[in-house]
Parts: structure tokens; C-alpha cells; sequence
């Protein structure tokens, strides 16, 4: 059994990045900036938008987040994201979700000037990713494709299960399995003899956001076990992924970790295509 460390691998790729970054002045009279929306006070949303601005920072990234209190209203934030829209000096726009109830967010994220949409959730950029088109892909999804292949896992052919069928998780990273030539089936909460249908899986890939859901009899001996959720340890308080790691991770060939696996690679994934707008940008002519 060998762990599969996102924090690793993101640290390697944000040093390339920097890399890459520290040129940009010279070259193209700017760098890139991201600018993060968040809506409200939530804690779980506070502390993914200060590791976004961290990480910008750390690679040399110009992060502006704007704070907009709880009851700001939807004409409101379609304004802002108008403006930034127009801005030529802004490569990426990032609304952190959820938004507040009195928000729709399909509305919003779809005011996201394509072009800016660094998070990948723009319906234009979804339809592109079913098409197989050129887009911008969604961090959590193309981060679990790198980890797969930063550890030369075979894809093609095998069998995978995705567990969640969300539009920011199961279902993009399911299409990036598919494009990869795996075997896909999606499961959810509805799906029959789910621990059956998991054990199948070469590749088991777990986003549903209940703590330590998988047990031992959902994972075929050998497996390769991808753990995106994000939970508190009811008994201990910790953060703990949807797989229960000390009892299932003997079984597998690789295991991603919670925290310290899925989640560096989404935040290094945003970086990365914060770059890649920018660079988009600043080579039109
Ligand atoms: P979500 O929108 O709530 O979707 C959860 C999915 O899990 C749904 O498709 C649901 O099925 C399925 N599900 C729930 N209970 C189930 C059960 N008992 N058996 C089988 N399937 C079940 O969640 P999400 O946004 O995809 O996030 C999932 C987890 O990943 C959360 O813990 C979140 O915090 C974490 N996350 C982590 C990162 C990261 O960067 N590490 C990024 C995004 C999300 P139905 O469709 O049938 O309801």
C-alpha cells in the first residue's frame, strides 16, 4: 500500500508554477491576478479562501478577495461580477459556494465571463467537458486525474466506480475517468448493493461528504481508493474523508489521505488554470 500525498505533489507543481510566474513581468508587463468572491462568514468558506490567497501568494499569483456581507443581494453580486468581468486586469473570477439561500447560484456562476471562469462551473465550460472540447476543467476533478497519474496508474481499461454524482465532483470527474478510458459507473445514494458494486472497482473514487462511509468490504483487494470528501470525525472532532482509512487502506495499492490528498491538488489545479487564463489573455492579440 503506498499513500498517494496531493500535499506533495501540489507543493512540486506550485514551485514549477512560481517558475513560470516570476517571468510573467518581464514578459507581459503583469502578472496574473484571481480575484475570490465570498458572500457571508461561513468558517468552512473563510478558511478555503484564505488557502486560495496563501497559495496565489506563495507562487507569486496577485489574490484579491472581496468580502460581501451575508444579505447582499443578487443584483448586487451580478454588478460586481459584471465589472470584473469588463476588467481587462482580472484573468480569474472565483465565487466560493455555497452561496447564501436567498442567492441562486446557477445565475451567478453563469455571469462568470467564460474566459474568467477559473473554477470550471460556467455551464459553457460543463458542456464543453461532455463534448470533448477544449475548456477549463474543475480543480477537484483534474487534481484526482493528476494524482492518478503522478503514480503512473493504469486508467485505460479498468474499472471505476465514482461514488457521488455532483456537478462539481462525481460527474466531471466520472467524464475524466471516461476520457481517460476507464469503465465508469457512477454511484449514489440510490444505487443498489452499493458495498457490491465499490468492491468491483479497480479504481474507487469516493465524493459524498459522510465521514468514513467506505469500510473494508467496499474495496476490492489491490484497489486504488481516491478520498475527495472533506468531514469532522464525529468521535474526535478531526477532519476525516468519506473512506475509513486506517481500516480499508491495508487493502489498497494507493490511498489518497484526509486532509493532505484531494484537497492541495484542487487548490493547485485553480492556480493552474488561473495561469492558463491568463496566459489565454495576454496572448490574444
Ligand atoms: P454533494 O453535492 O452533497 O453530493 C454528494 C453526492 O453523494 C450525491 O450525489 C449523493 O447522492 C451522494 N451520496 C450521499 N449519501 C450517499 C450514500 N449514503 N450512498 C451513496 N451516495 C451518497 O457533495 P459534493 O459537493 O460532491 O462533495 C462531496 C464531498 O467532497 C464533501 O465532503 C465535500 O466537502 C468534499 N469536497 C472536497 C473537495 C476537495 O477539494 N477536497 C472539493 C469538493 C468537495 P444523490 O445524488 O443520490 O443525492
Amino acid at each position: 500500500m503506498e499513500i498517494i500525498s496531493g500535499k506533495d505533489l501540489a507543493t512540486e507543481l506550485k514551485c514549477q508554477m512560481a517558475s513560470q510566474v516570476a517571468t510573467f513581468k518581464e514578459r507581459f508587463g503583469r502578472i496574473p491576478n484571481l480575484t475570490v468572491i465570498l458572500a457571508g462568514d461561513d468558517p468552512g468558506s473563510v478558511s478555503y479562501v484564505t488557502g486560495k490567497a496563501k497559495a496565489s501568494e506563495e507562487i507569486g499569483i496577485n489574490n484579491v478577495t472581496i468580502r460581501l456581507s451575508e444579505d447582499v443581494t443578487q443584483a448586487e453580486l451580478l454588478a460586481l461580477i459584471a465589472k470584473l468581468n469588463d476588467d481587462n486586469n482580472v484573468d480569474g473570477i472565483l465565487v466560493q459556494l455555497p452561496l447564501p439561500p436567498h442567492i441562486d447560484s446557477d445565475t451567478v456562476i453563469s455571469s462568470i465571463e467564460q474566459s474568467k471562469d477559473v473554477d470550471g462551473f460556467h455551464p459553457l465550460n460543463t458542456a464543453a467537458l461532455w463534448n470533448r472540447r477544449p475548456c477549463i476543467l474543475p480543480c477537484t476533478p483534474k487534481g484526482i486525474i493528476k494524482l492518478l497519474k503522478s503514480k503512473n496508474i493504469p486508467i485505460a481499461g479498468k474499472k471505476a466506480v465514482v461514488i457521488g454524482r455532483s456537478a462539481i465532483v462525481g460527474l466531471p470527474v466520472s467524464k475524466l475517468l471516461l476520457d481517460e478510458h476507464a469503465t465508469v459507473t457512477i454511484a449514489h445514494s440510490r444505487t443498489e448493493n452499493l458495498a457490491q458494486v465499490a468492491s468491483e472497482a479497480d479504481i474507487l473514487v469516493v465524493a459524498i461528504g459522510k465521514p468514513k462511509f467506505v469500510t473494508p468490504d467496499m474495496v476490492k483487494h489491490g484497489a486504488v481508493v481516491i478520498d475527495v470528501g472533506v468531514n469532522r470525525d464525529p468521535d474526535t472532532g478531526k477532519l476525516c474523508g468519506d473512506v475509513d482509512f486506517e481500516a480499508c487502506a491495508p487493502l489498497t495499492s494507493y490511498i489518497t489521505k484526509v486532509p493532505g490528498g484531494v484537497g492541495p491538488m484542487t487548490i493547485c489545479c485553480l492556480l493552474e488554470n488561473t495561469i492558463a487564463c491568463f496566459l489565454r489573455k495576454v496572448s490574444q492579440p
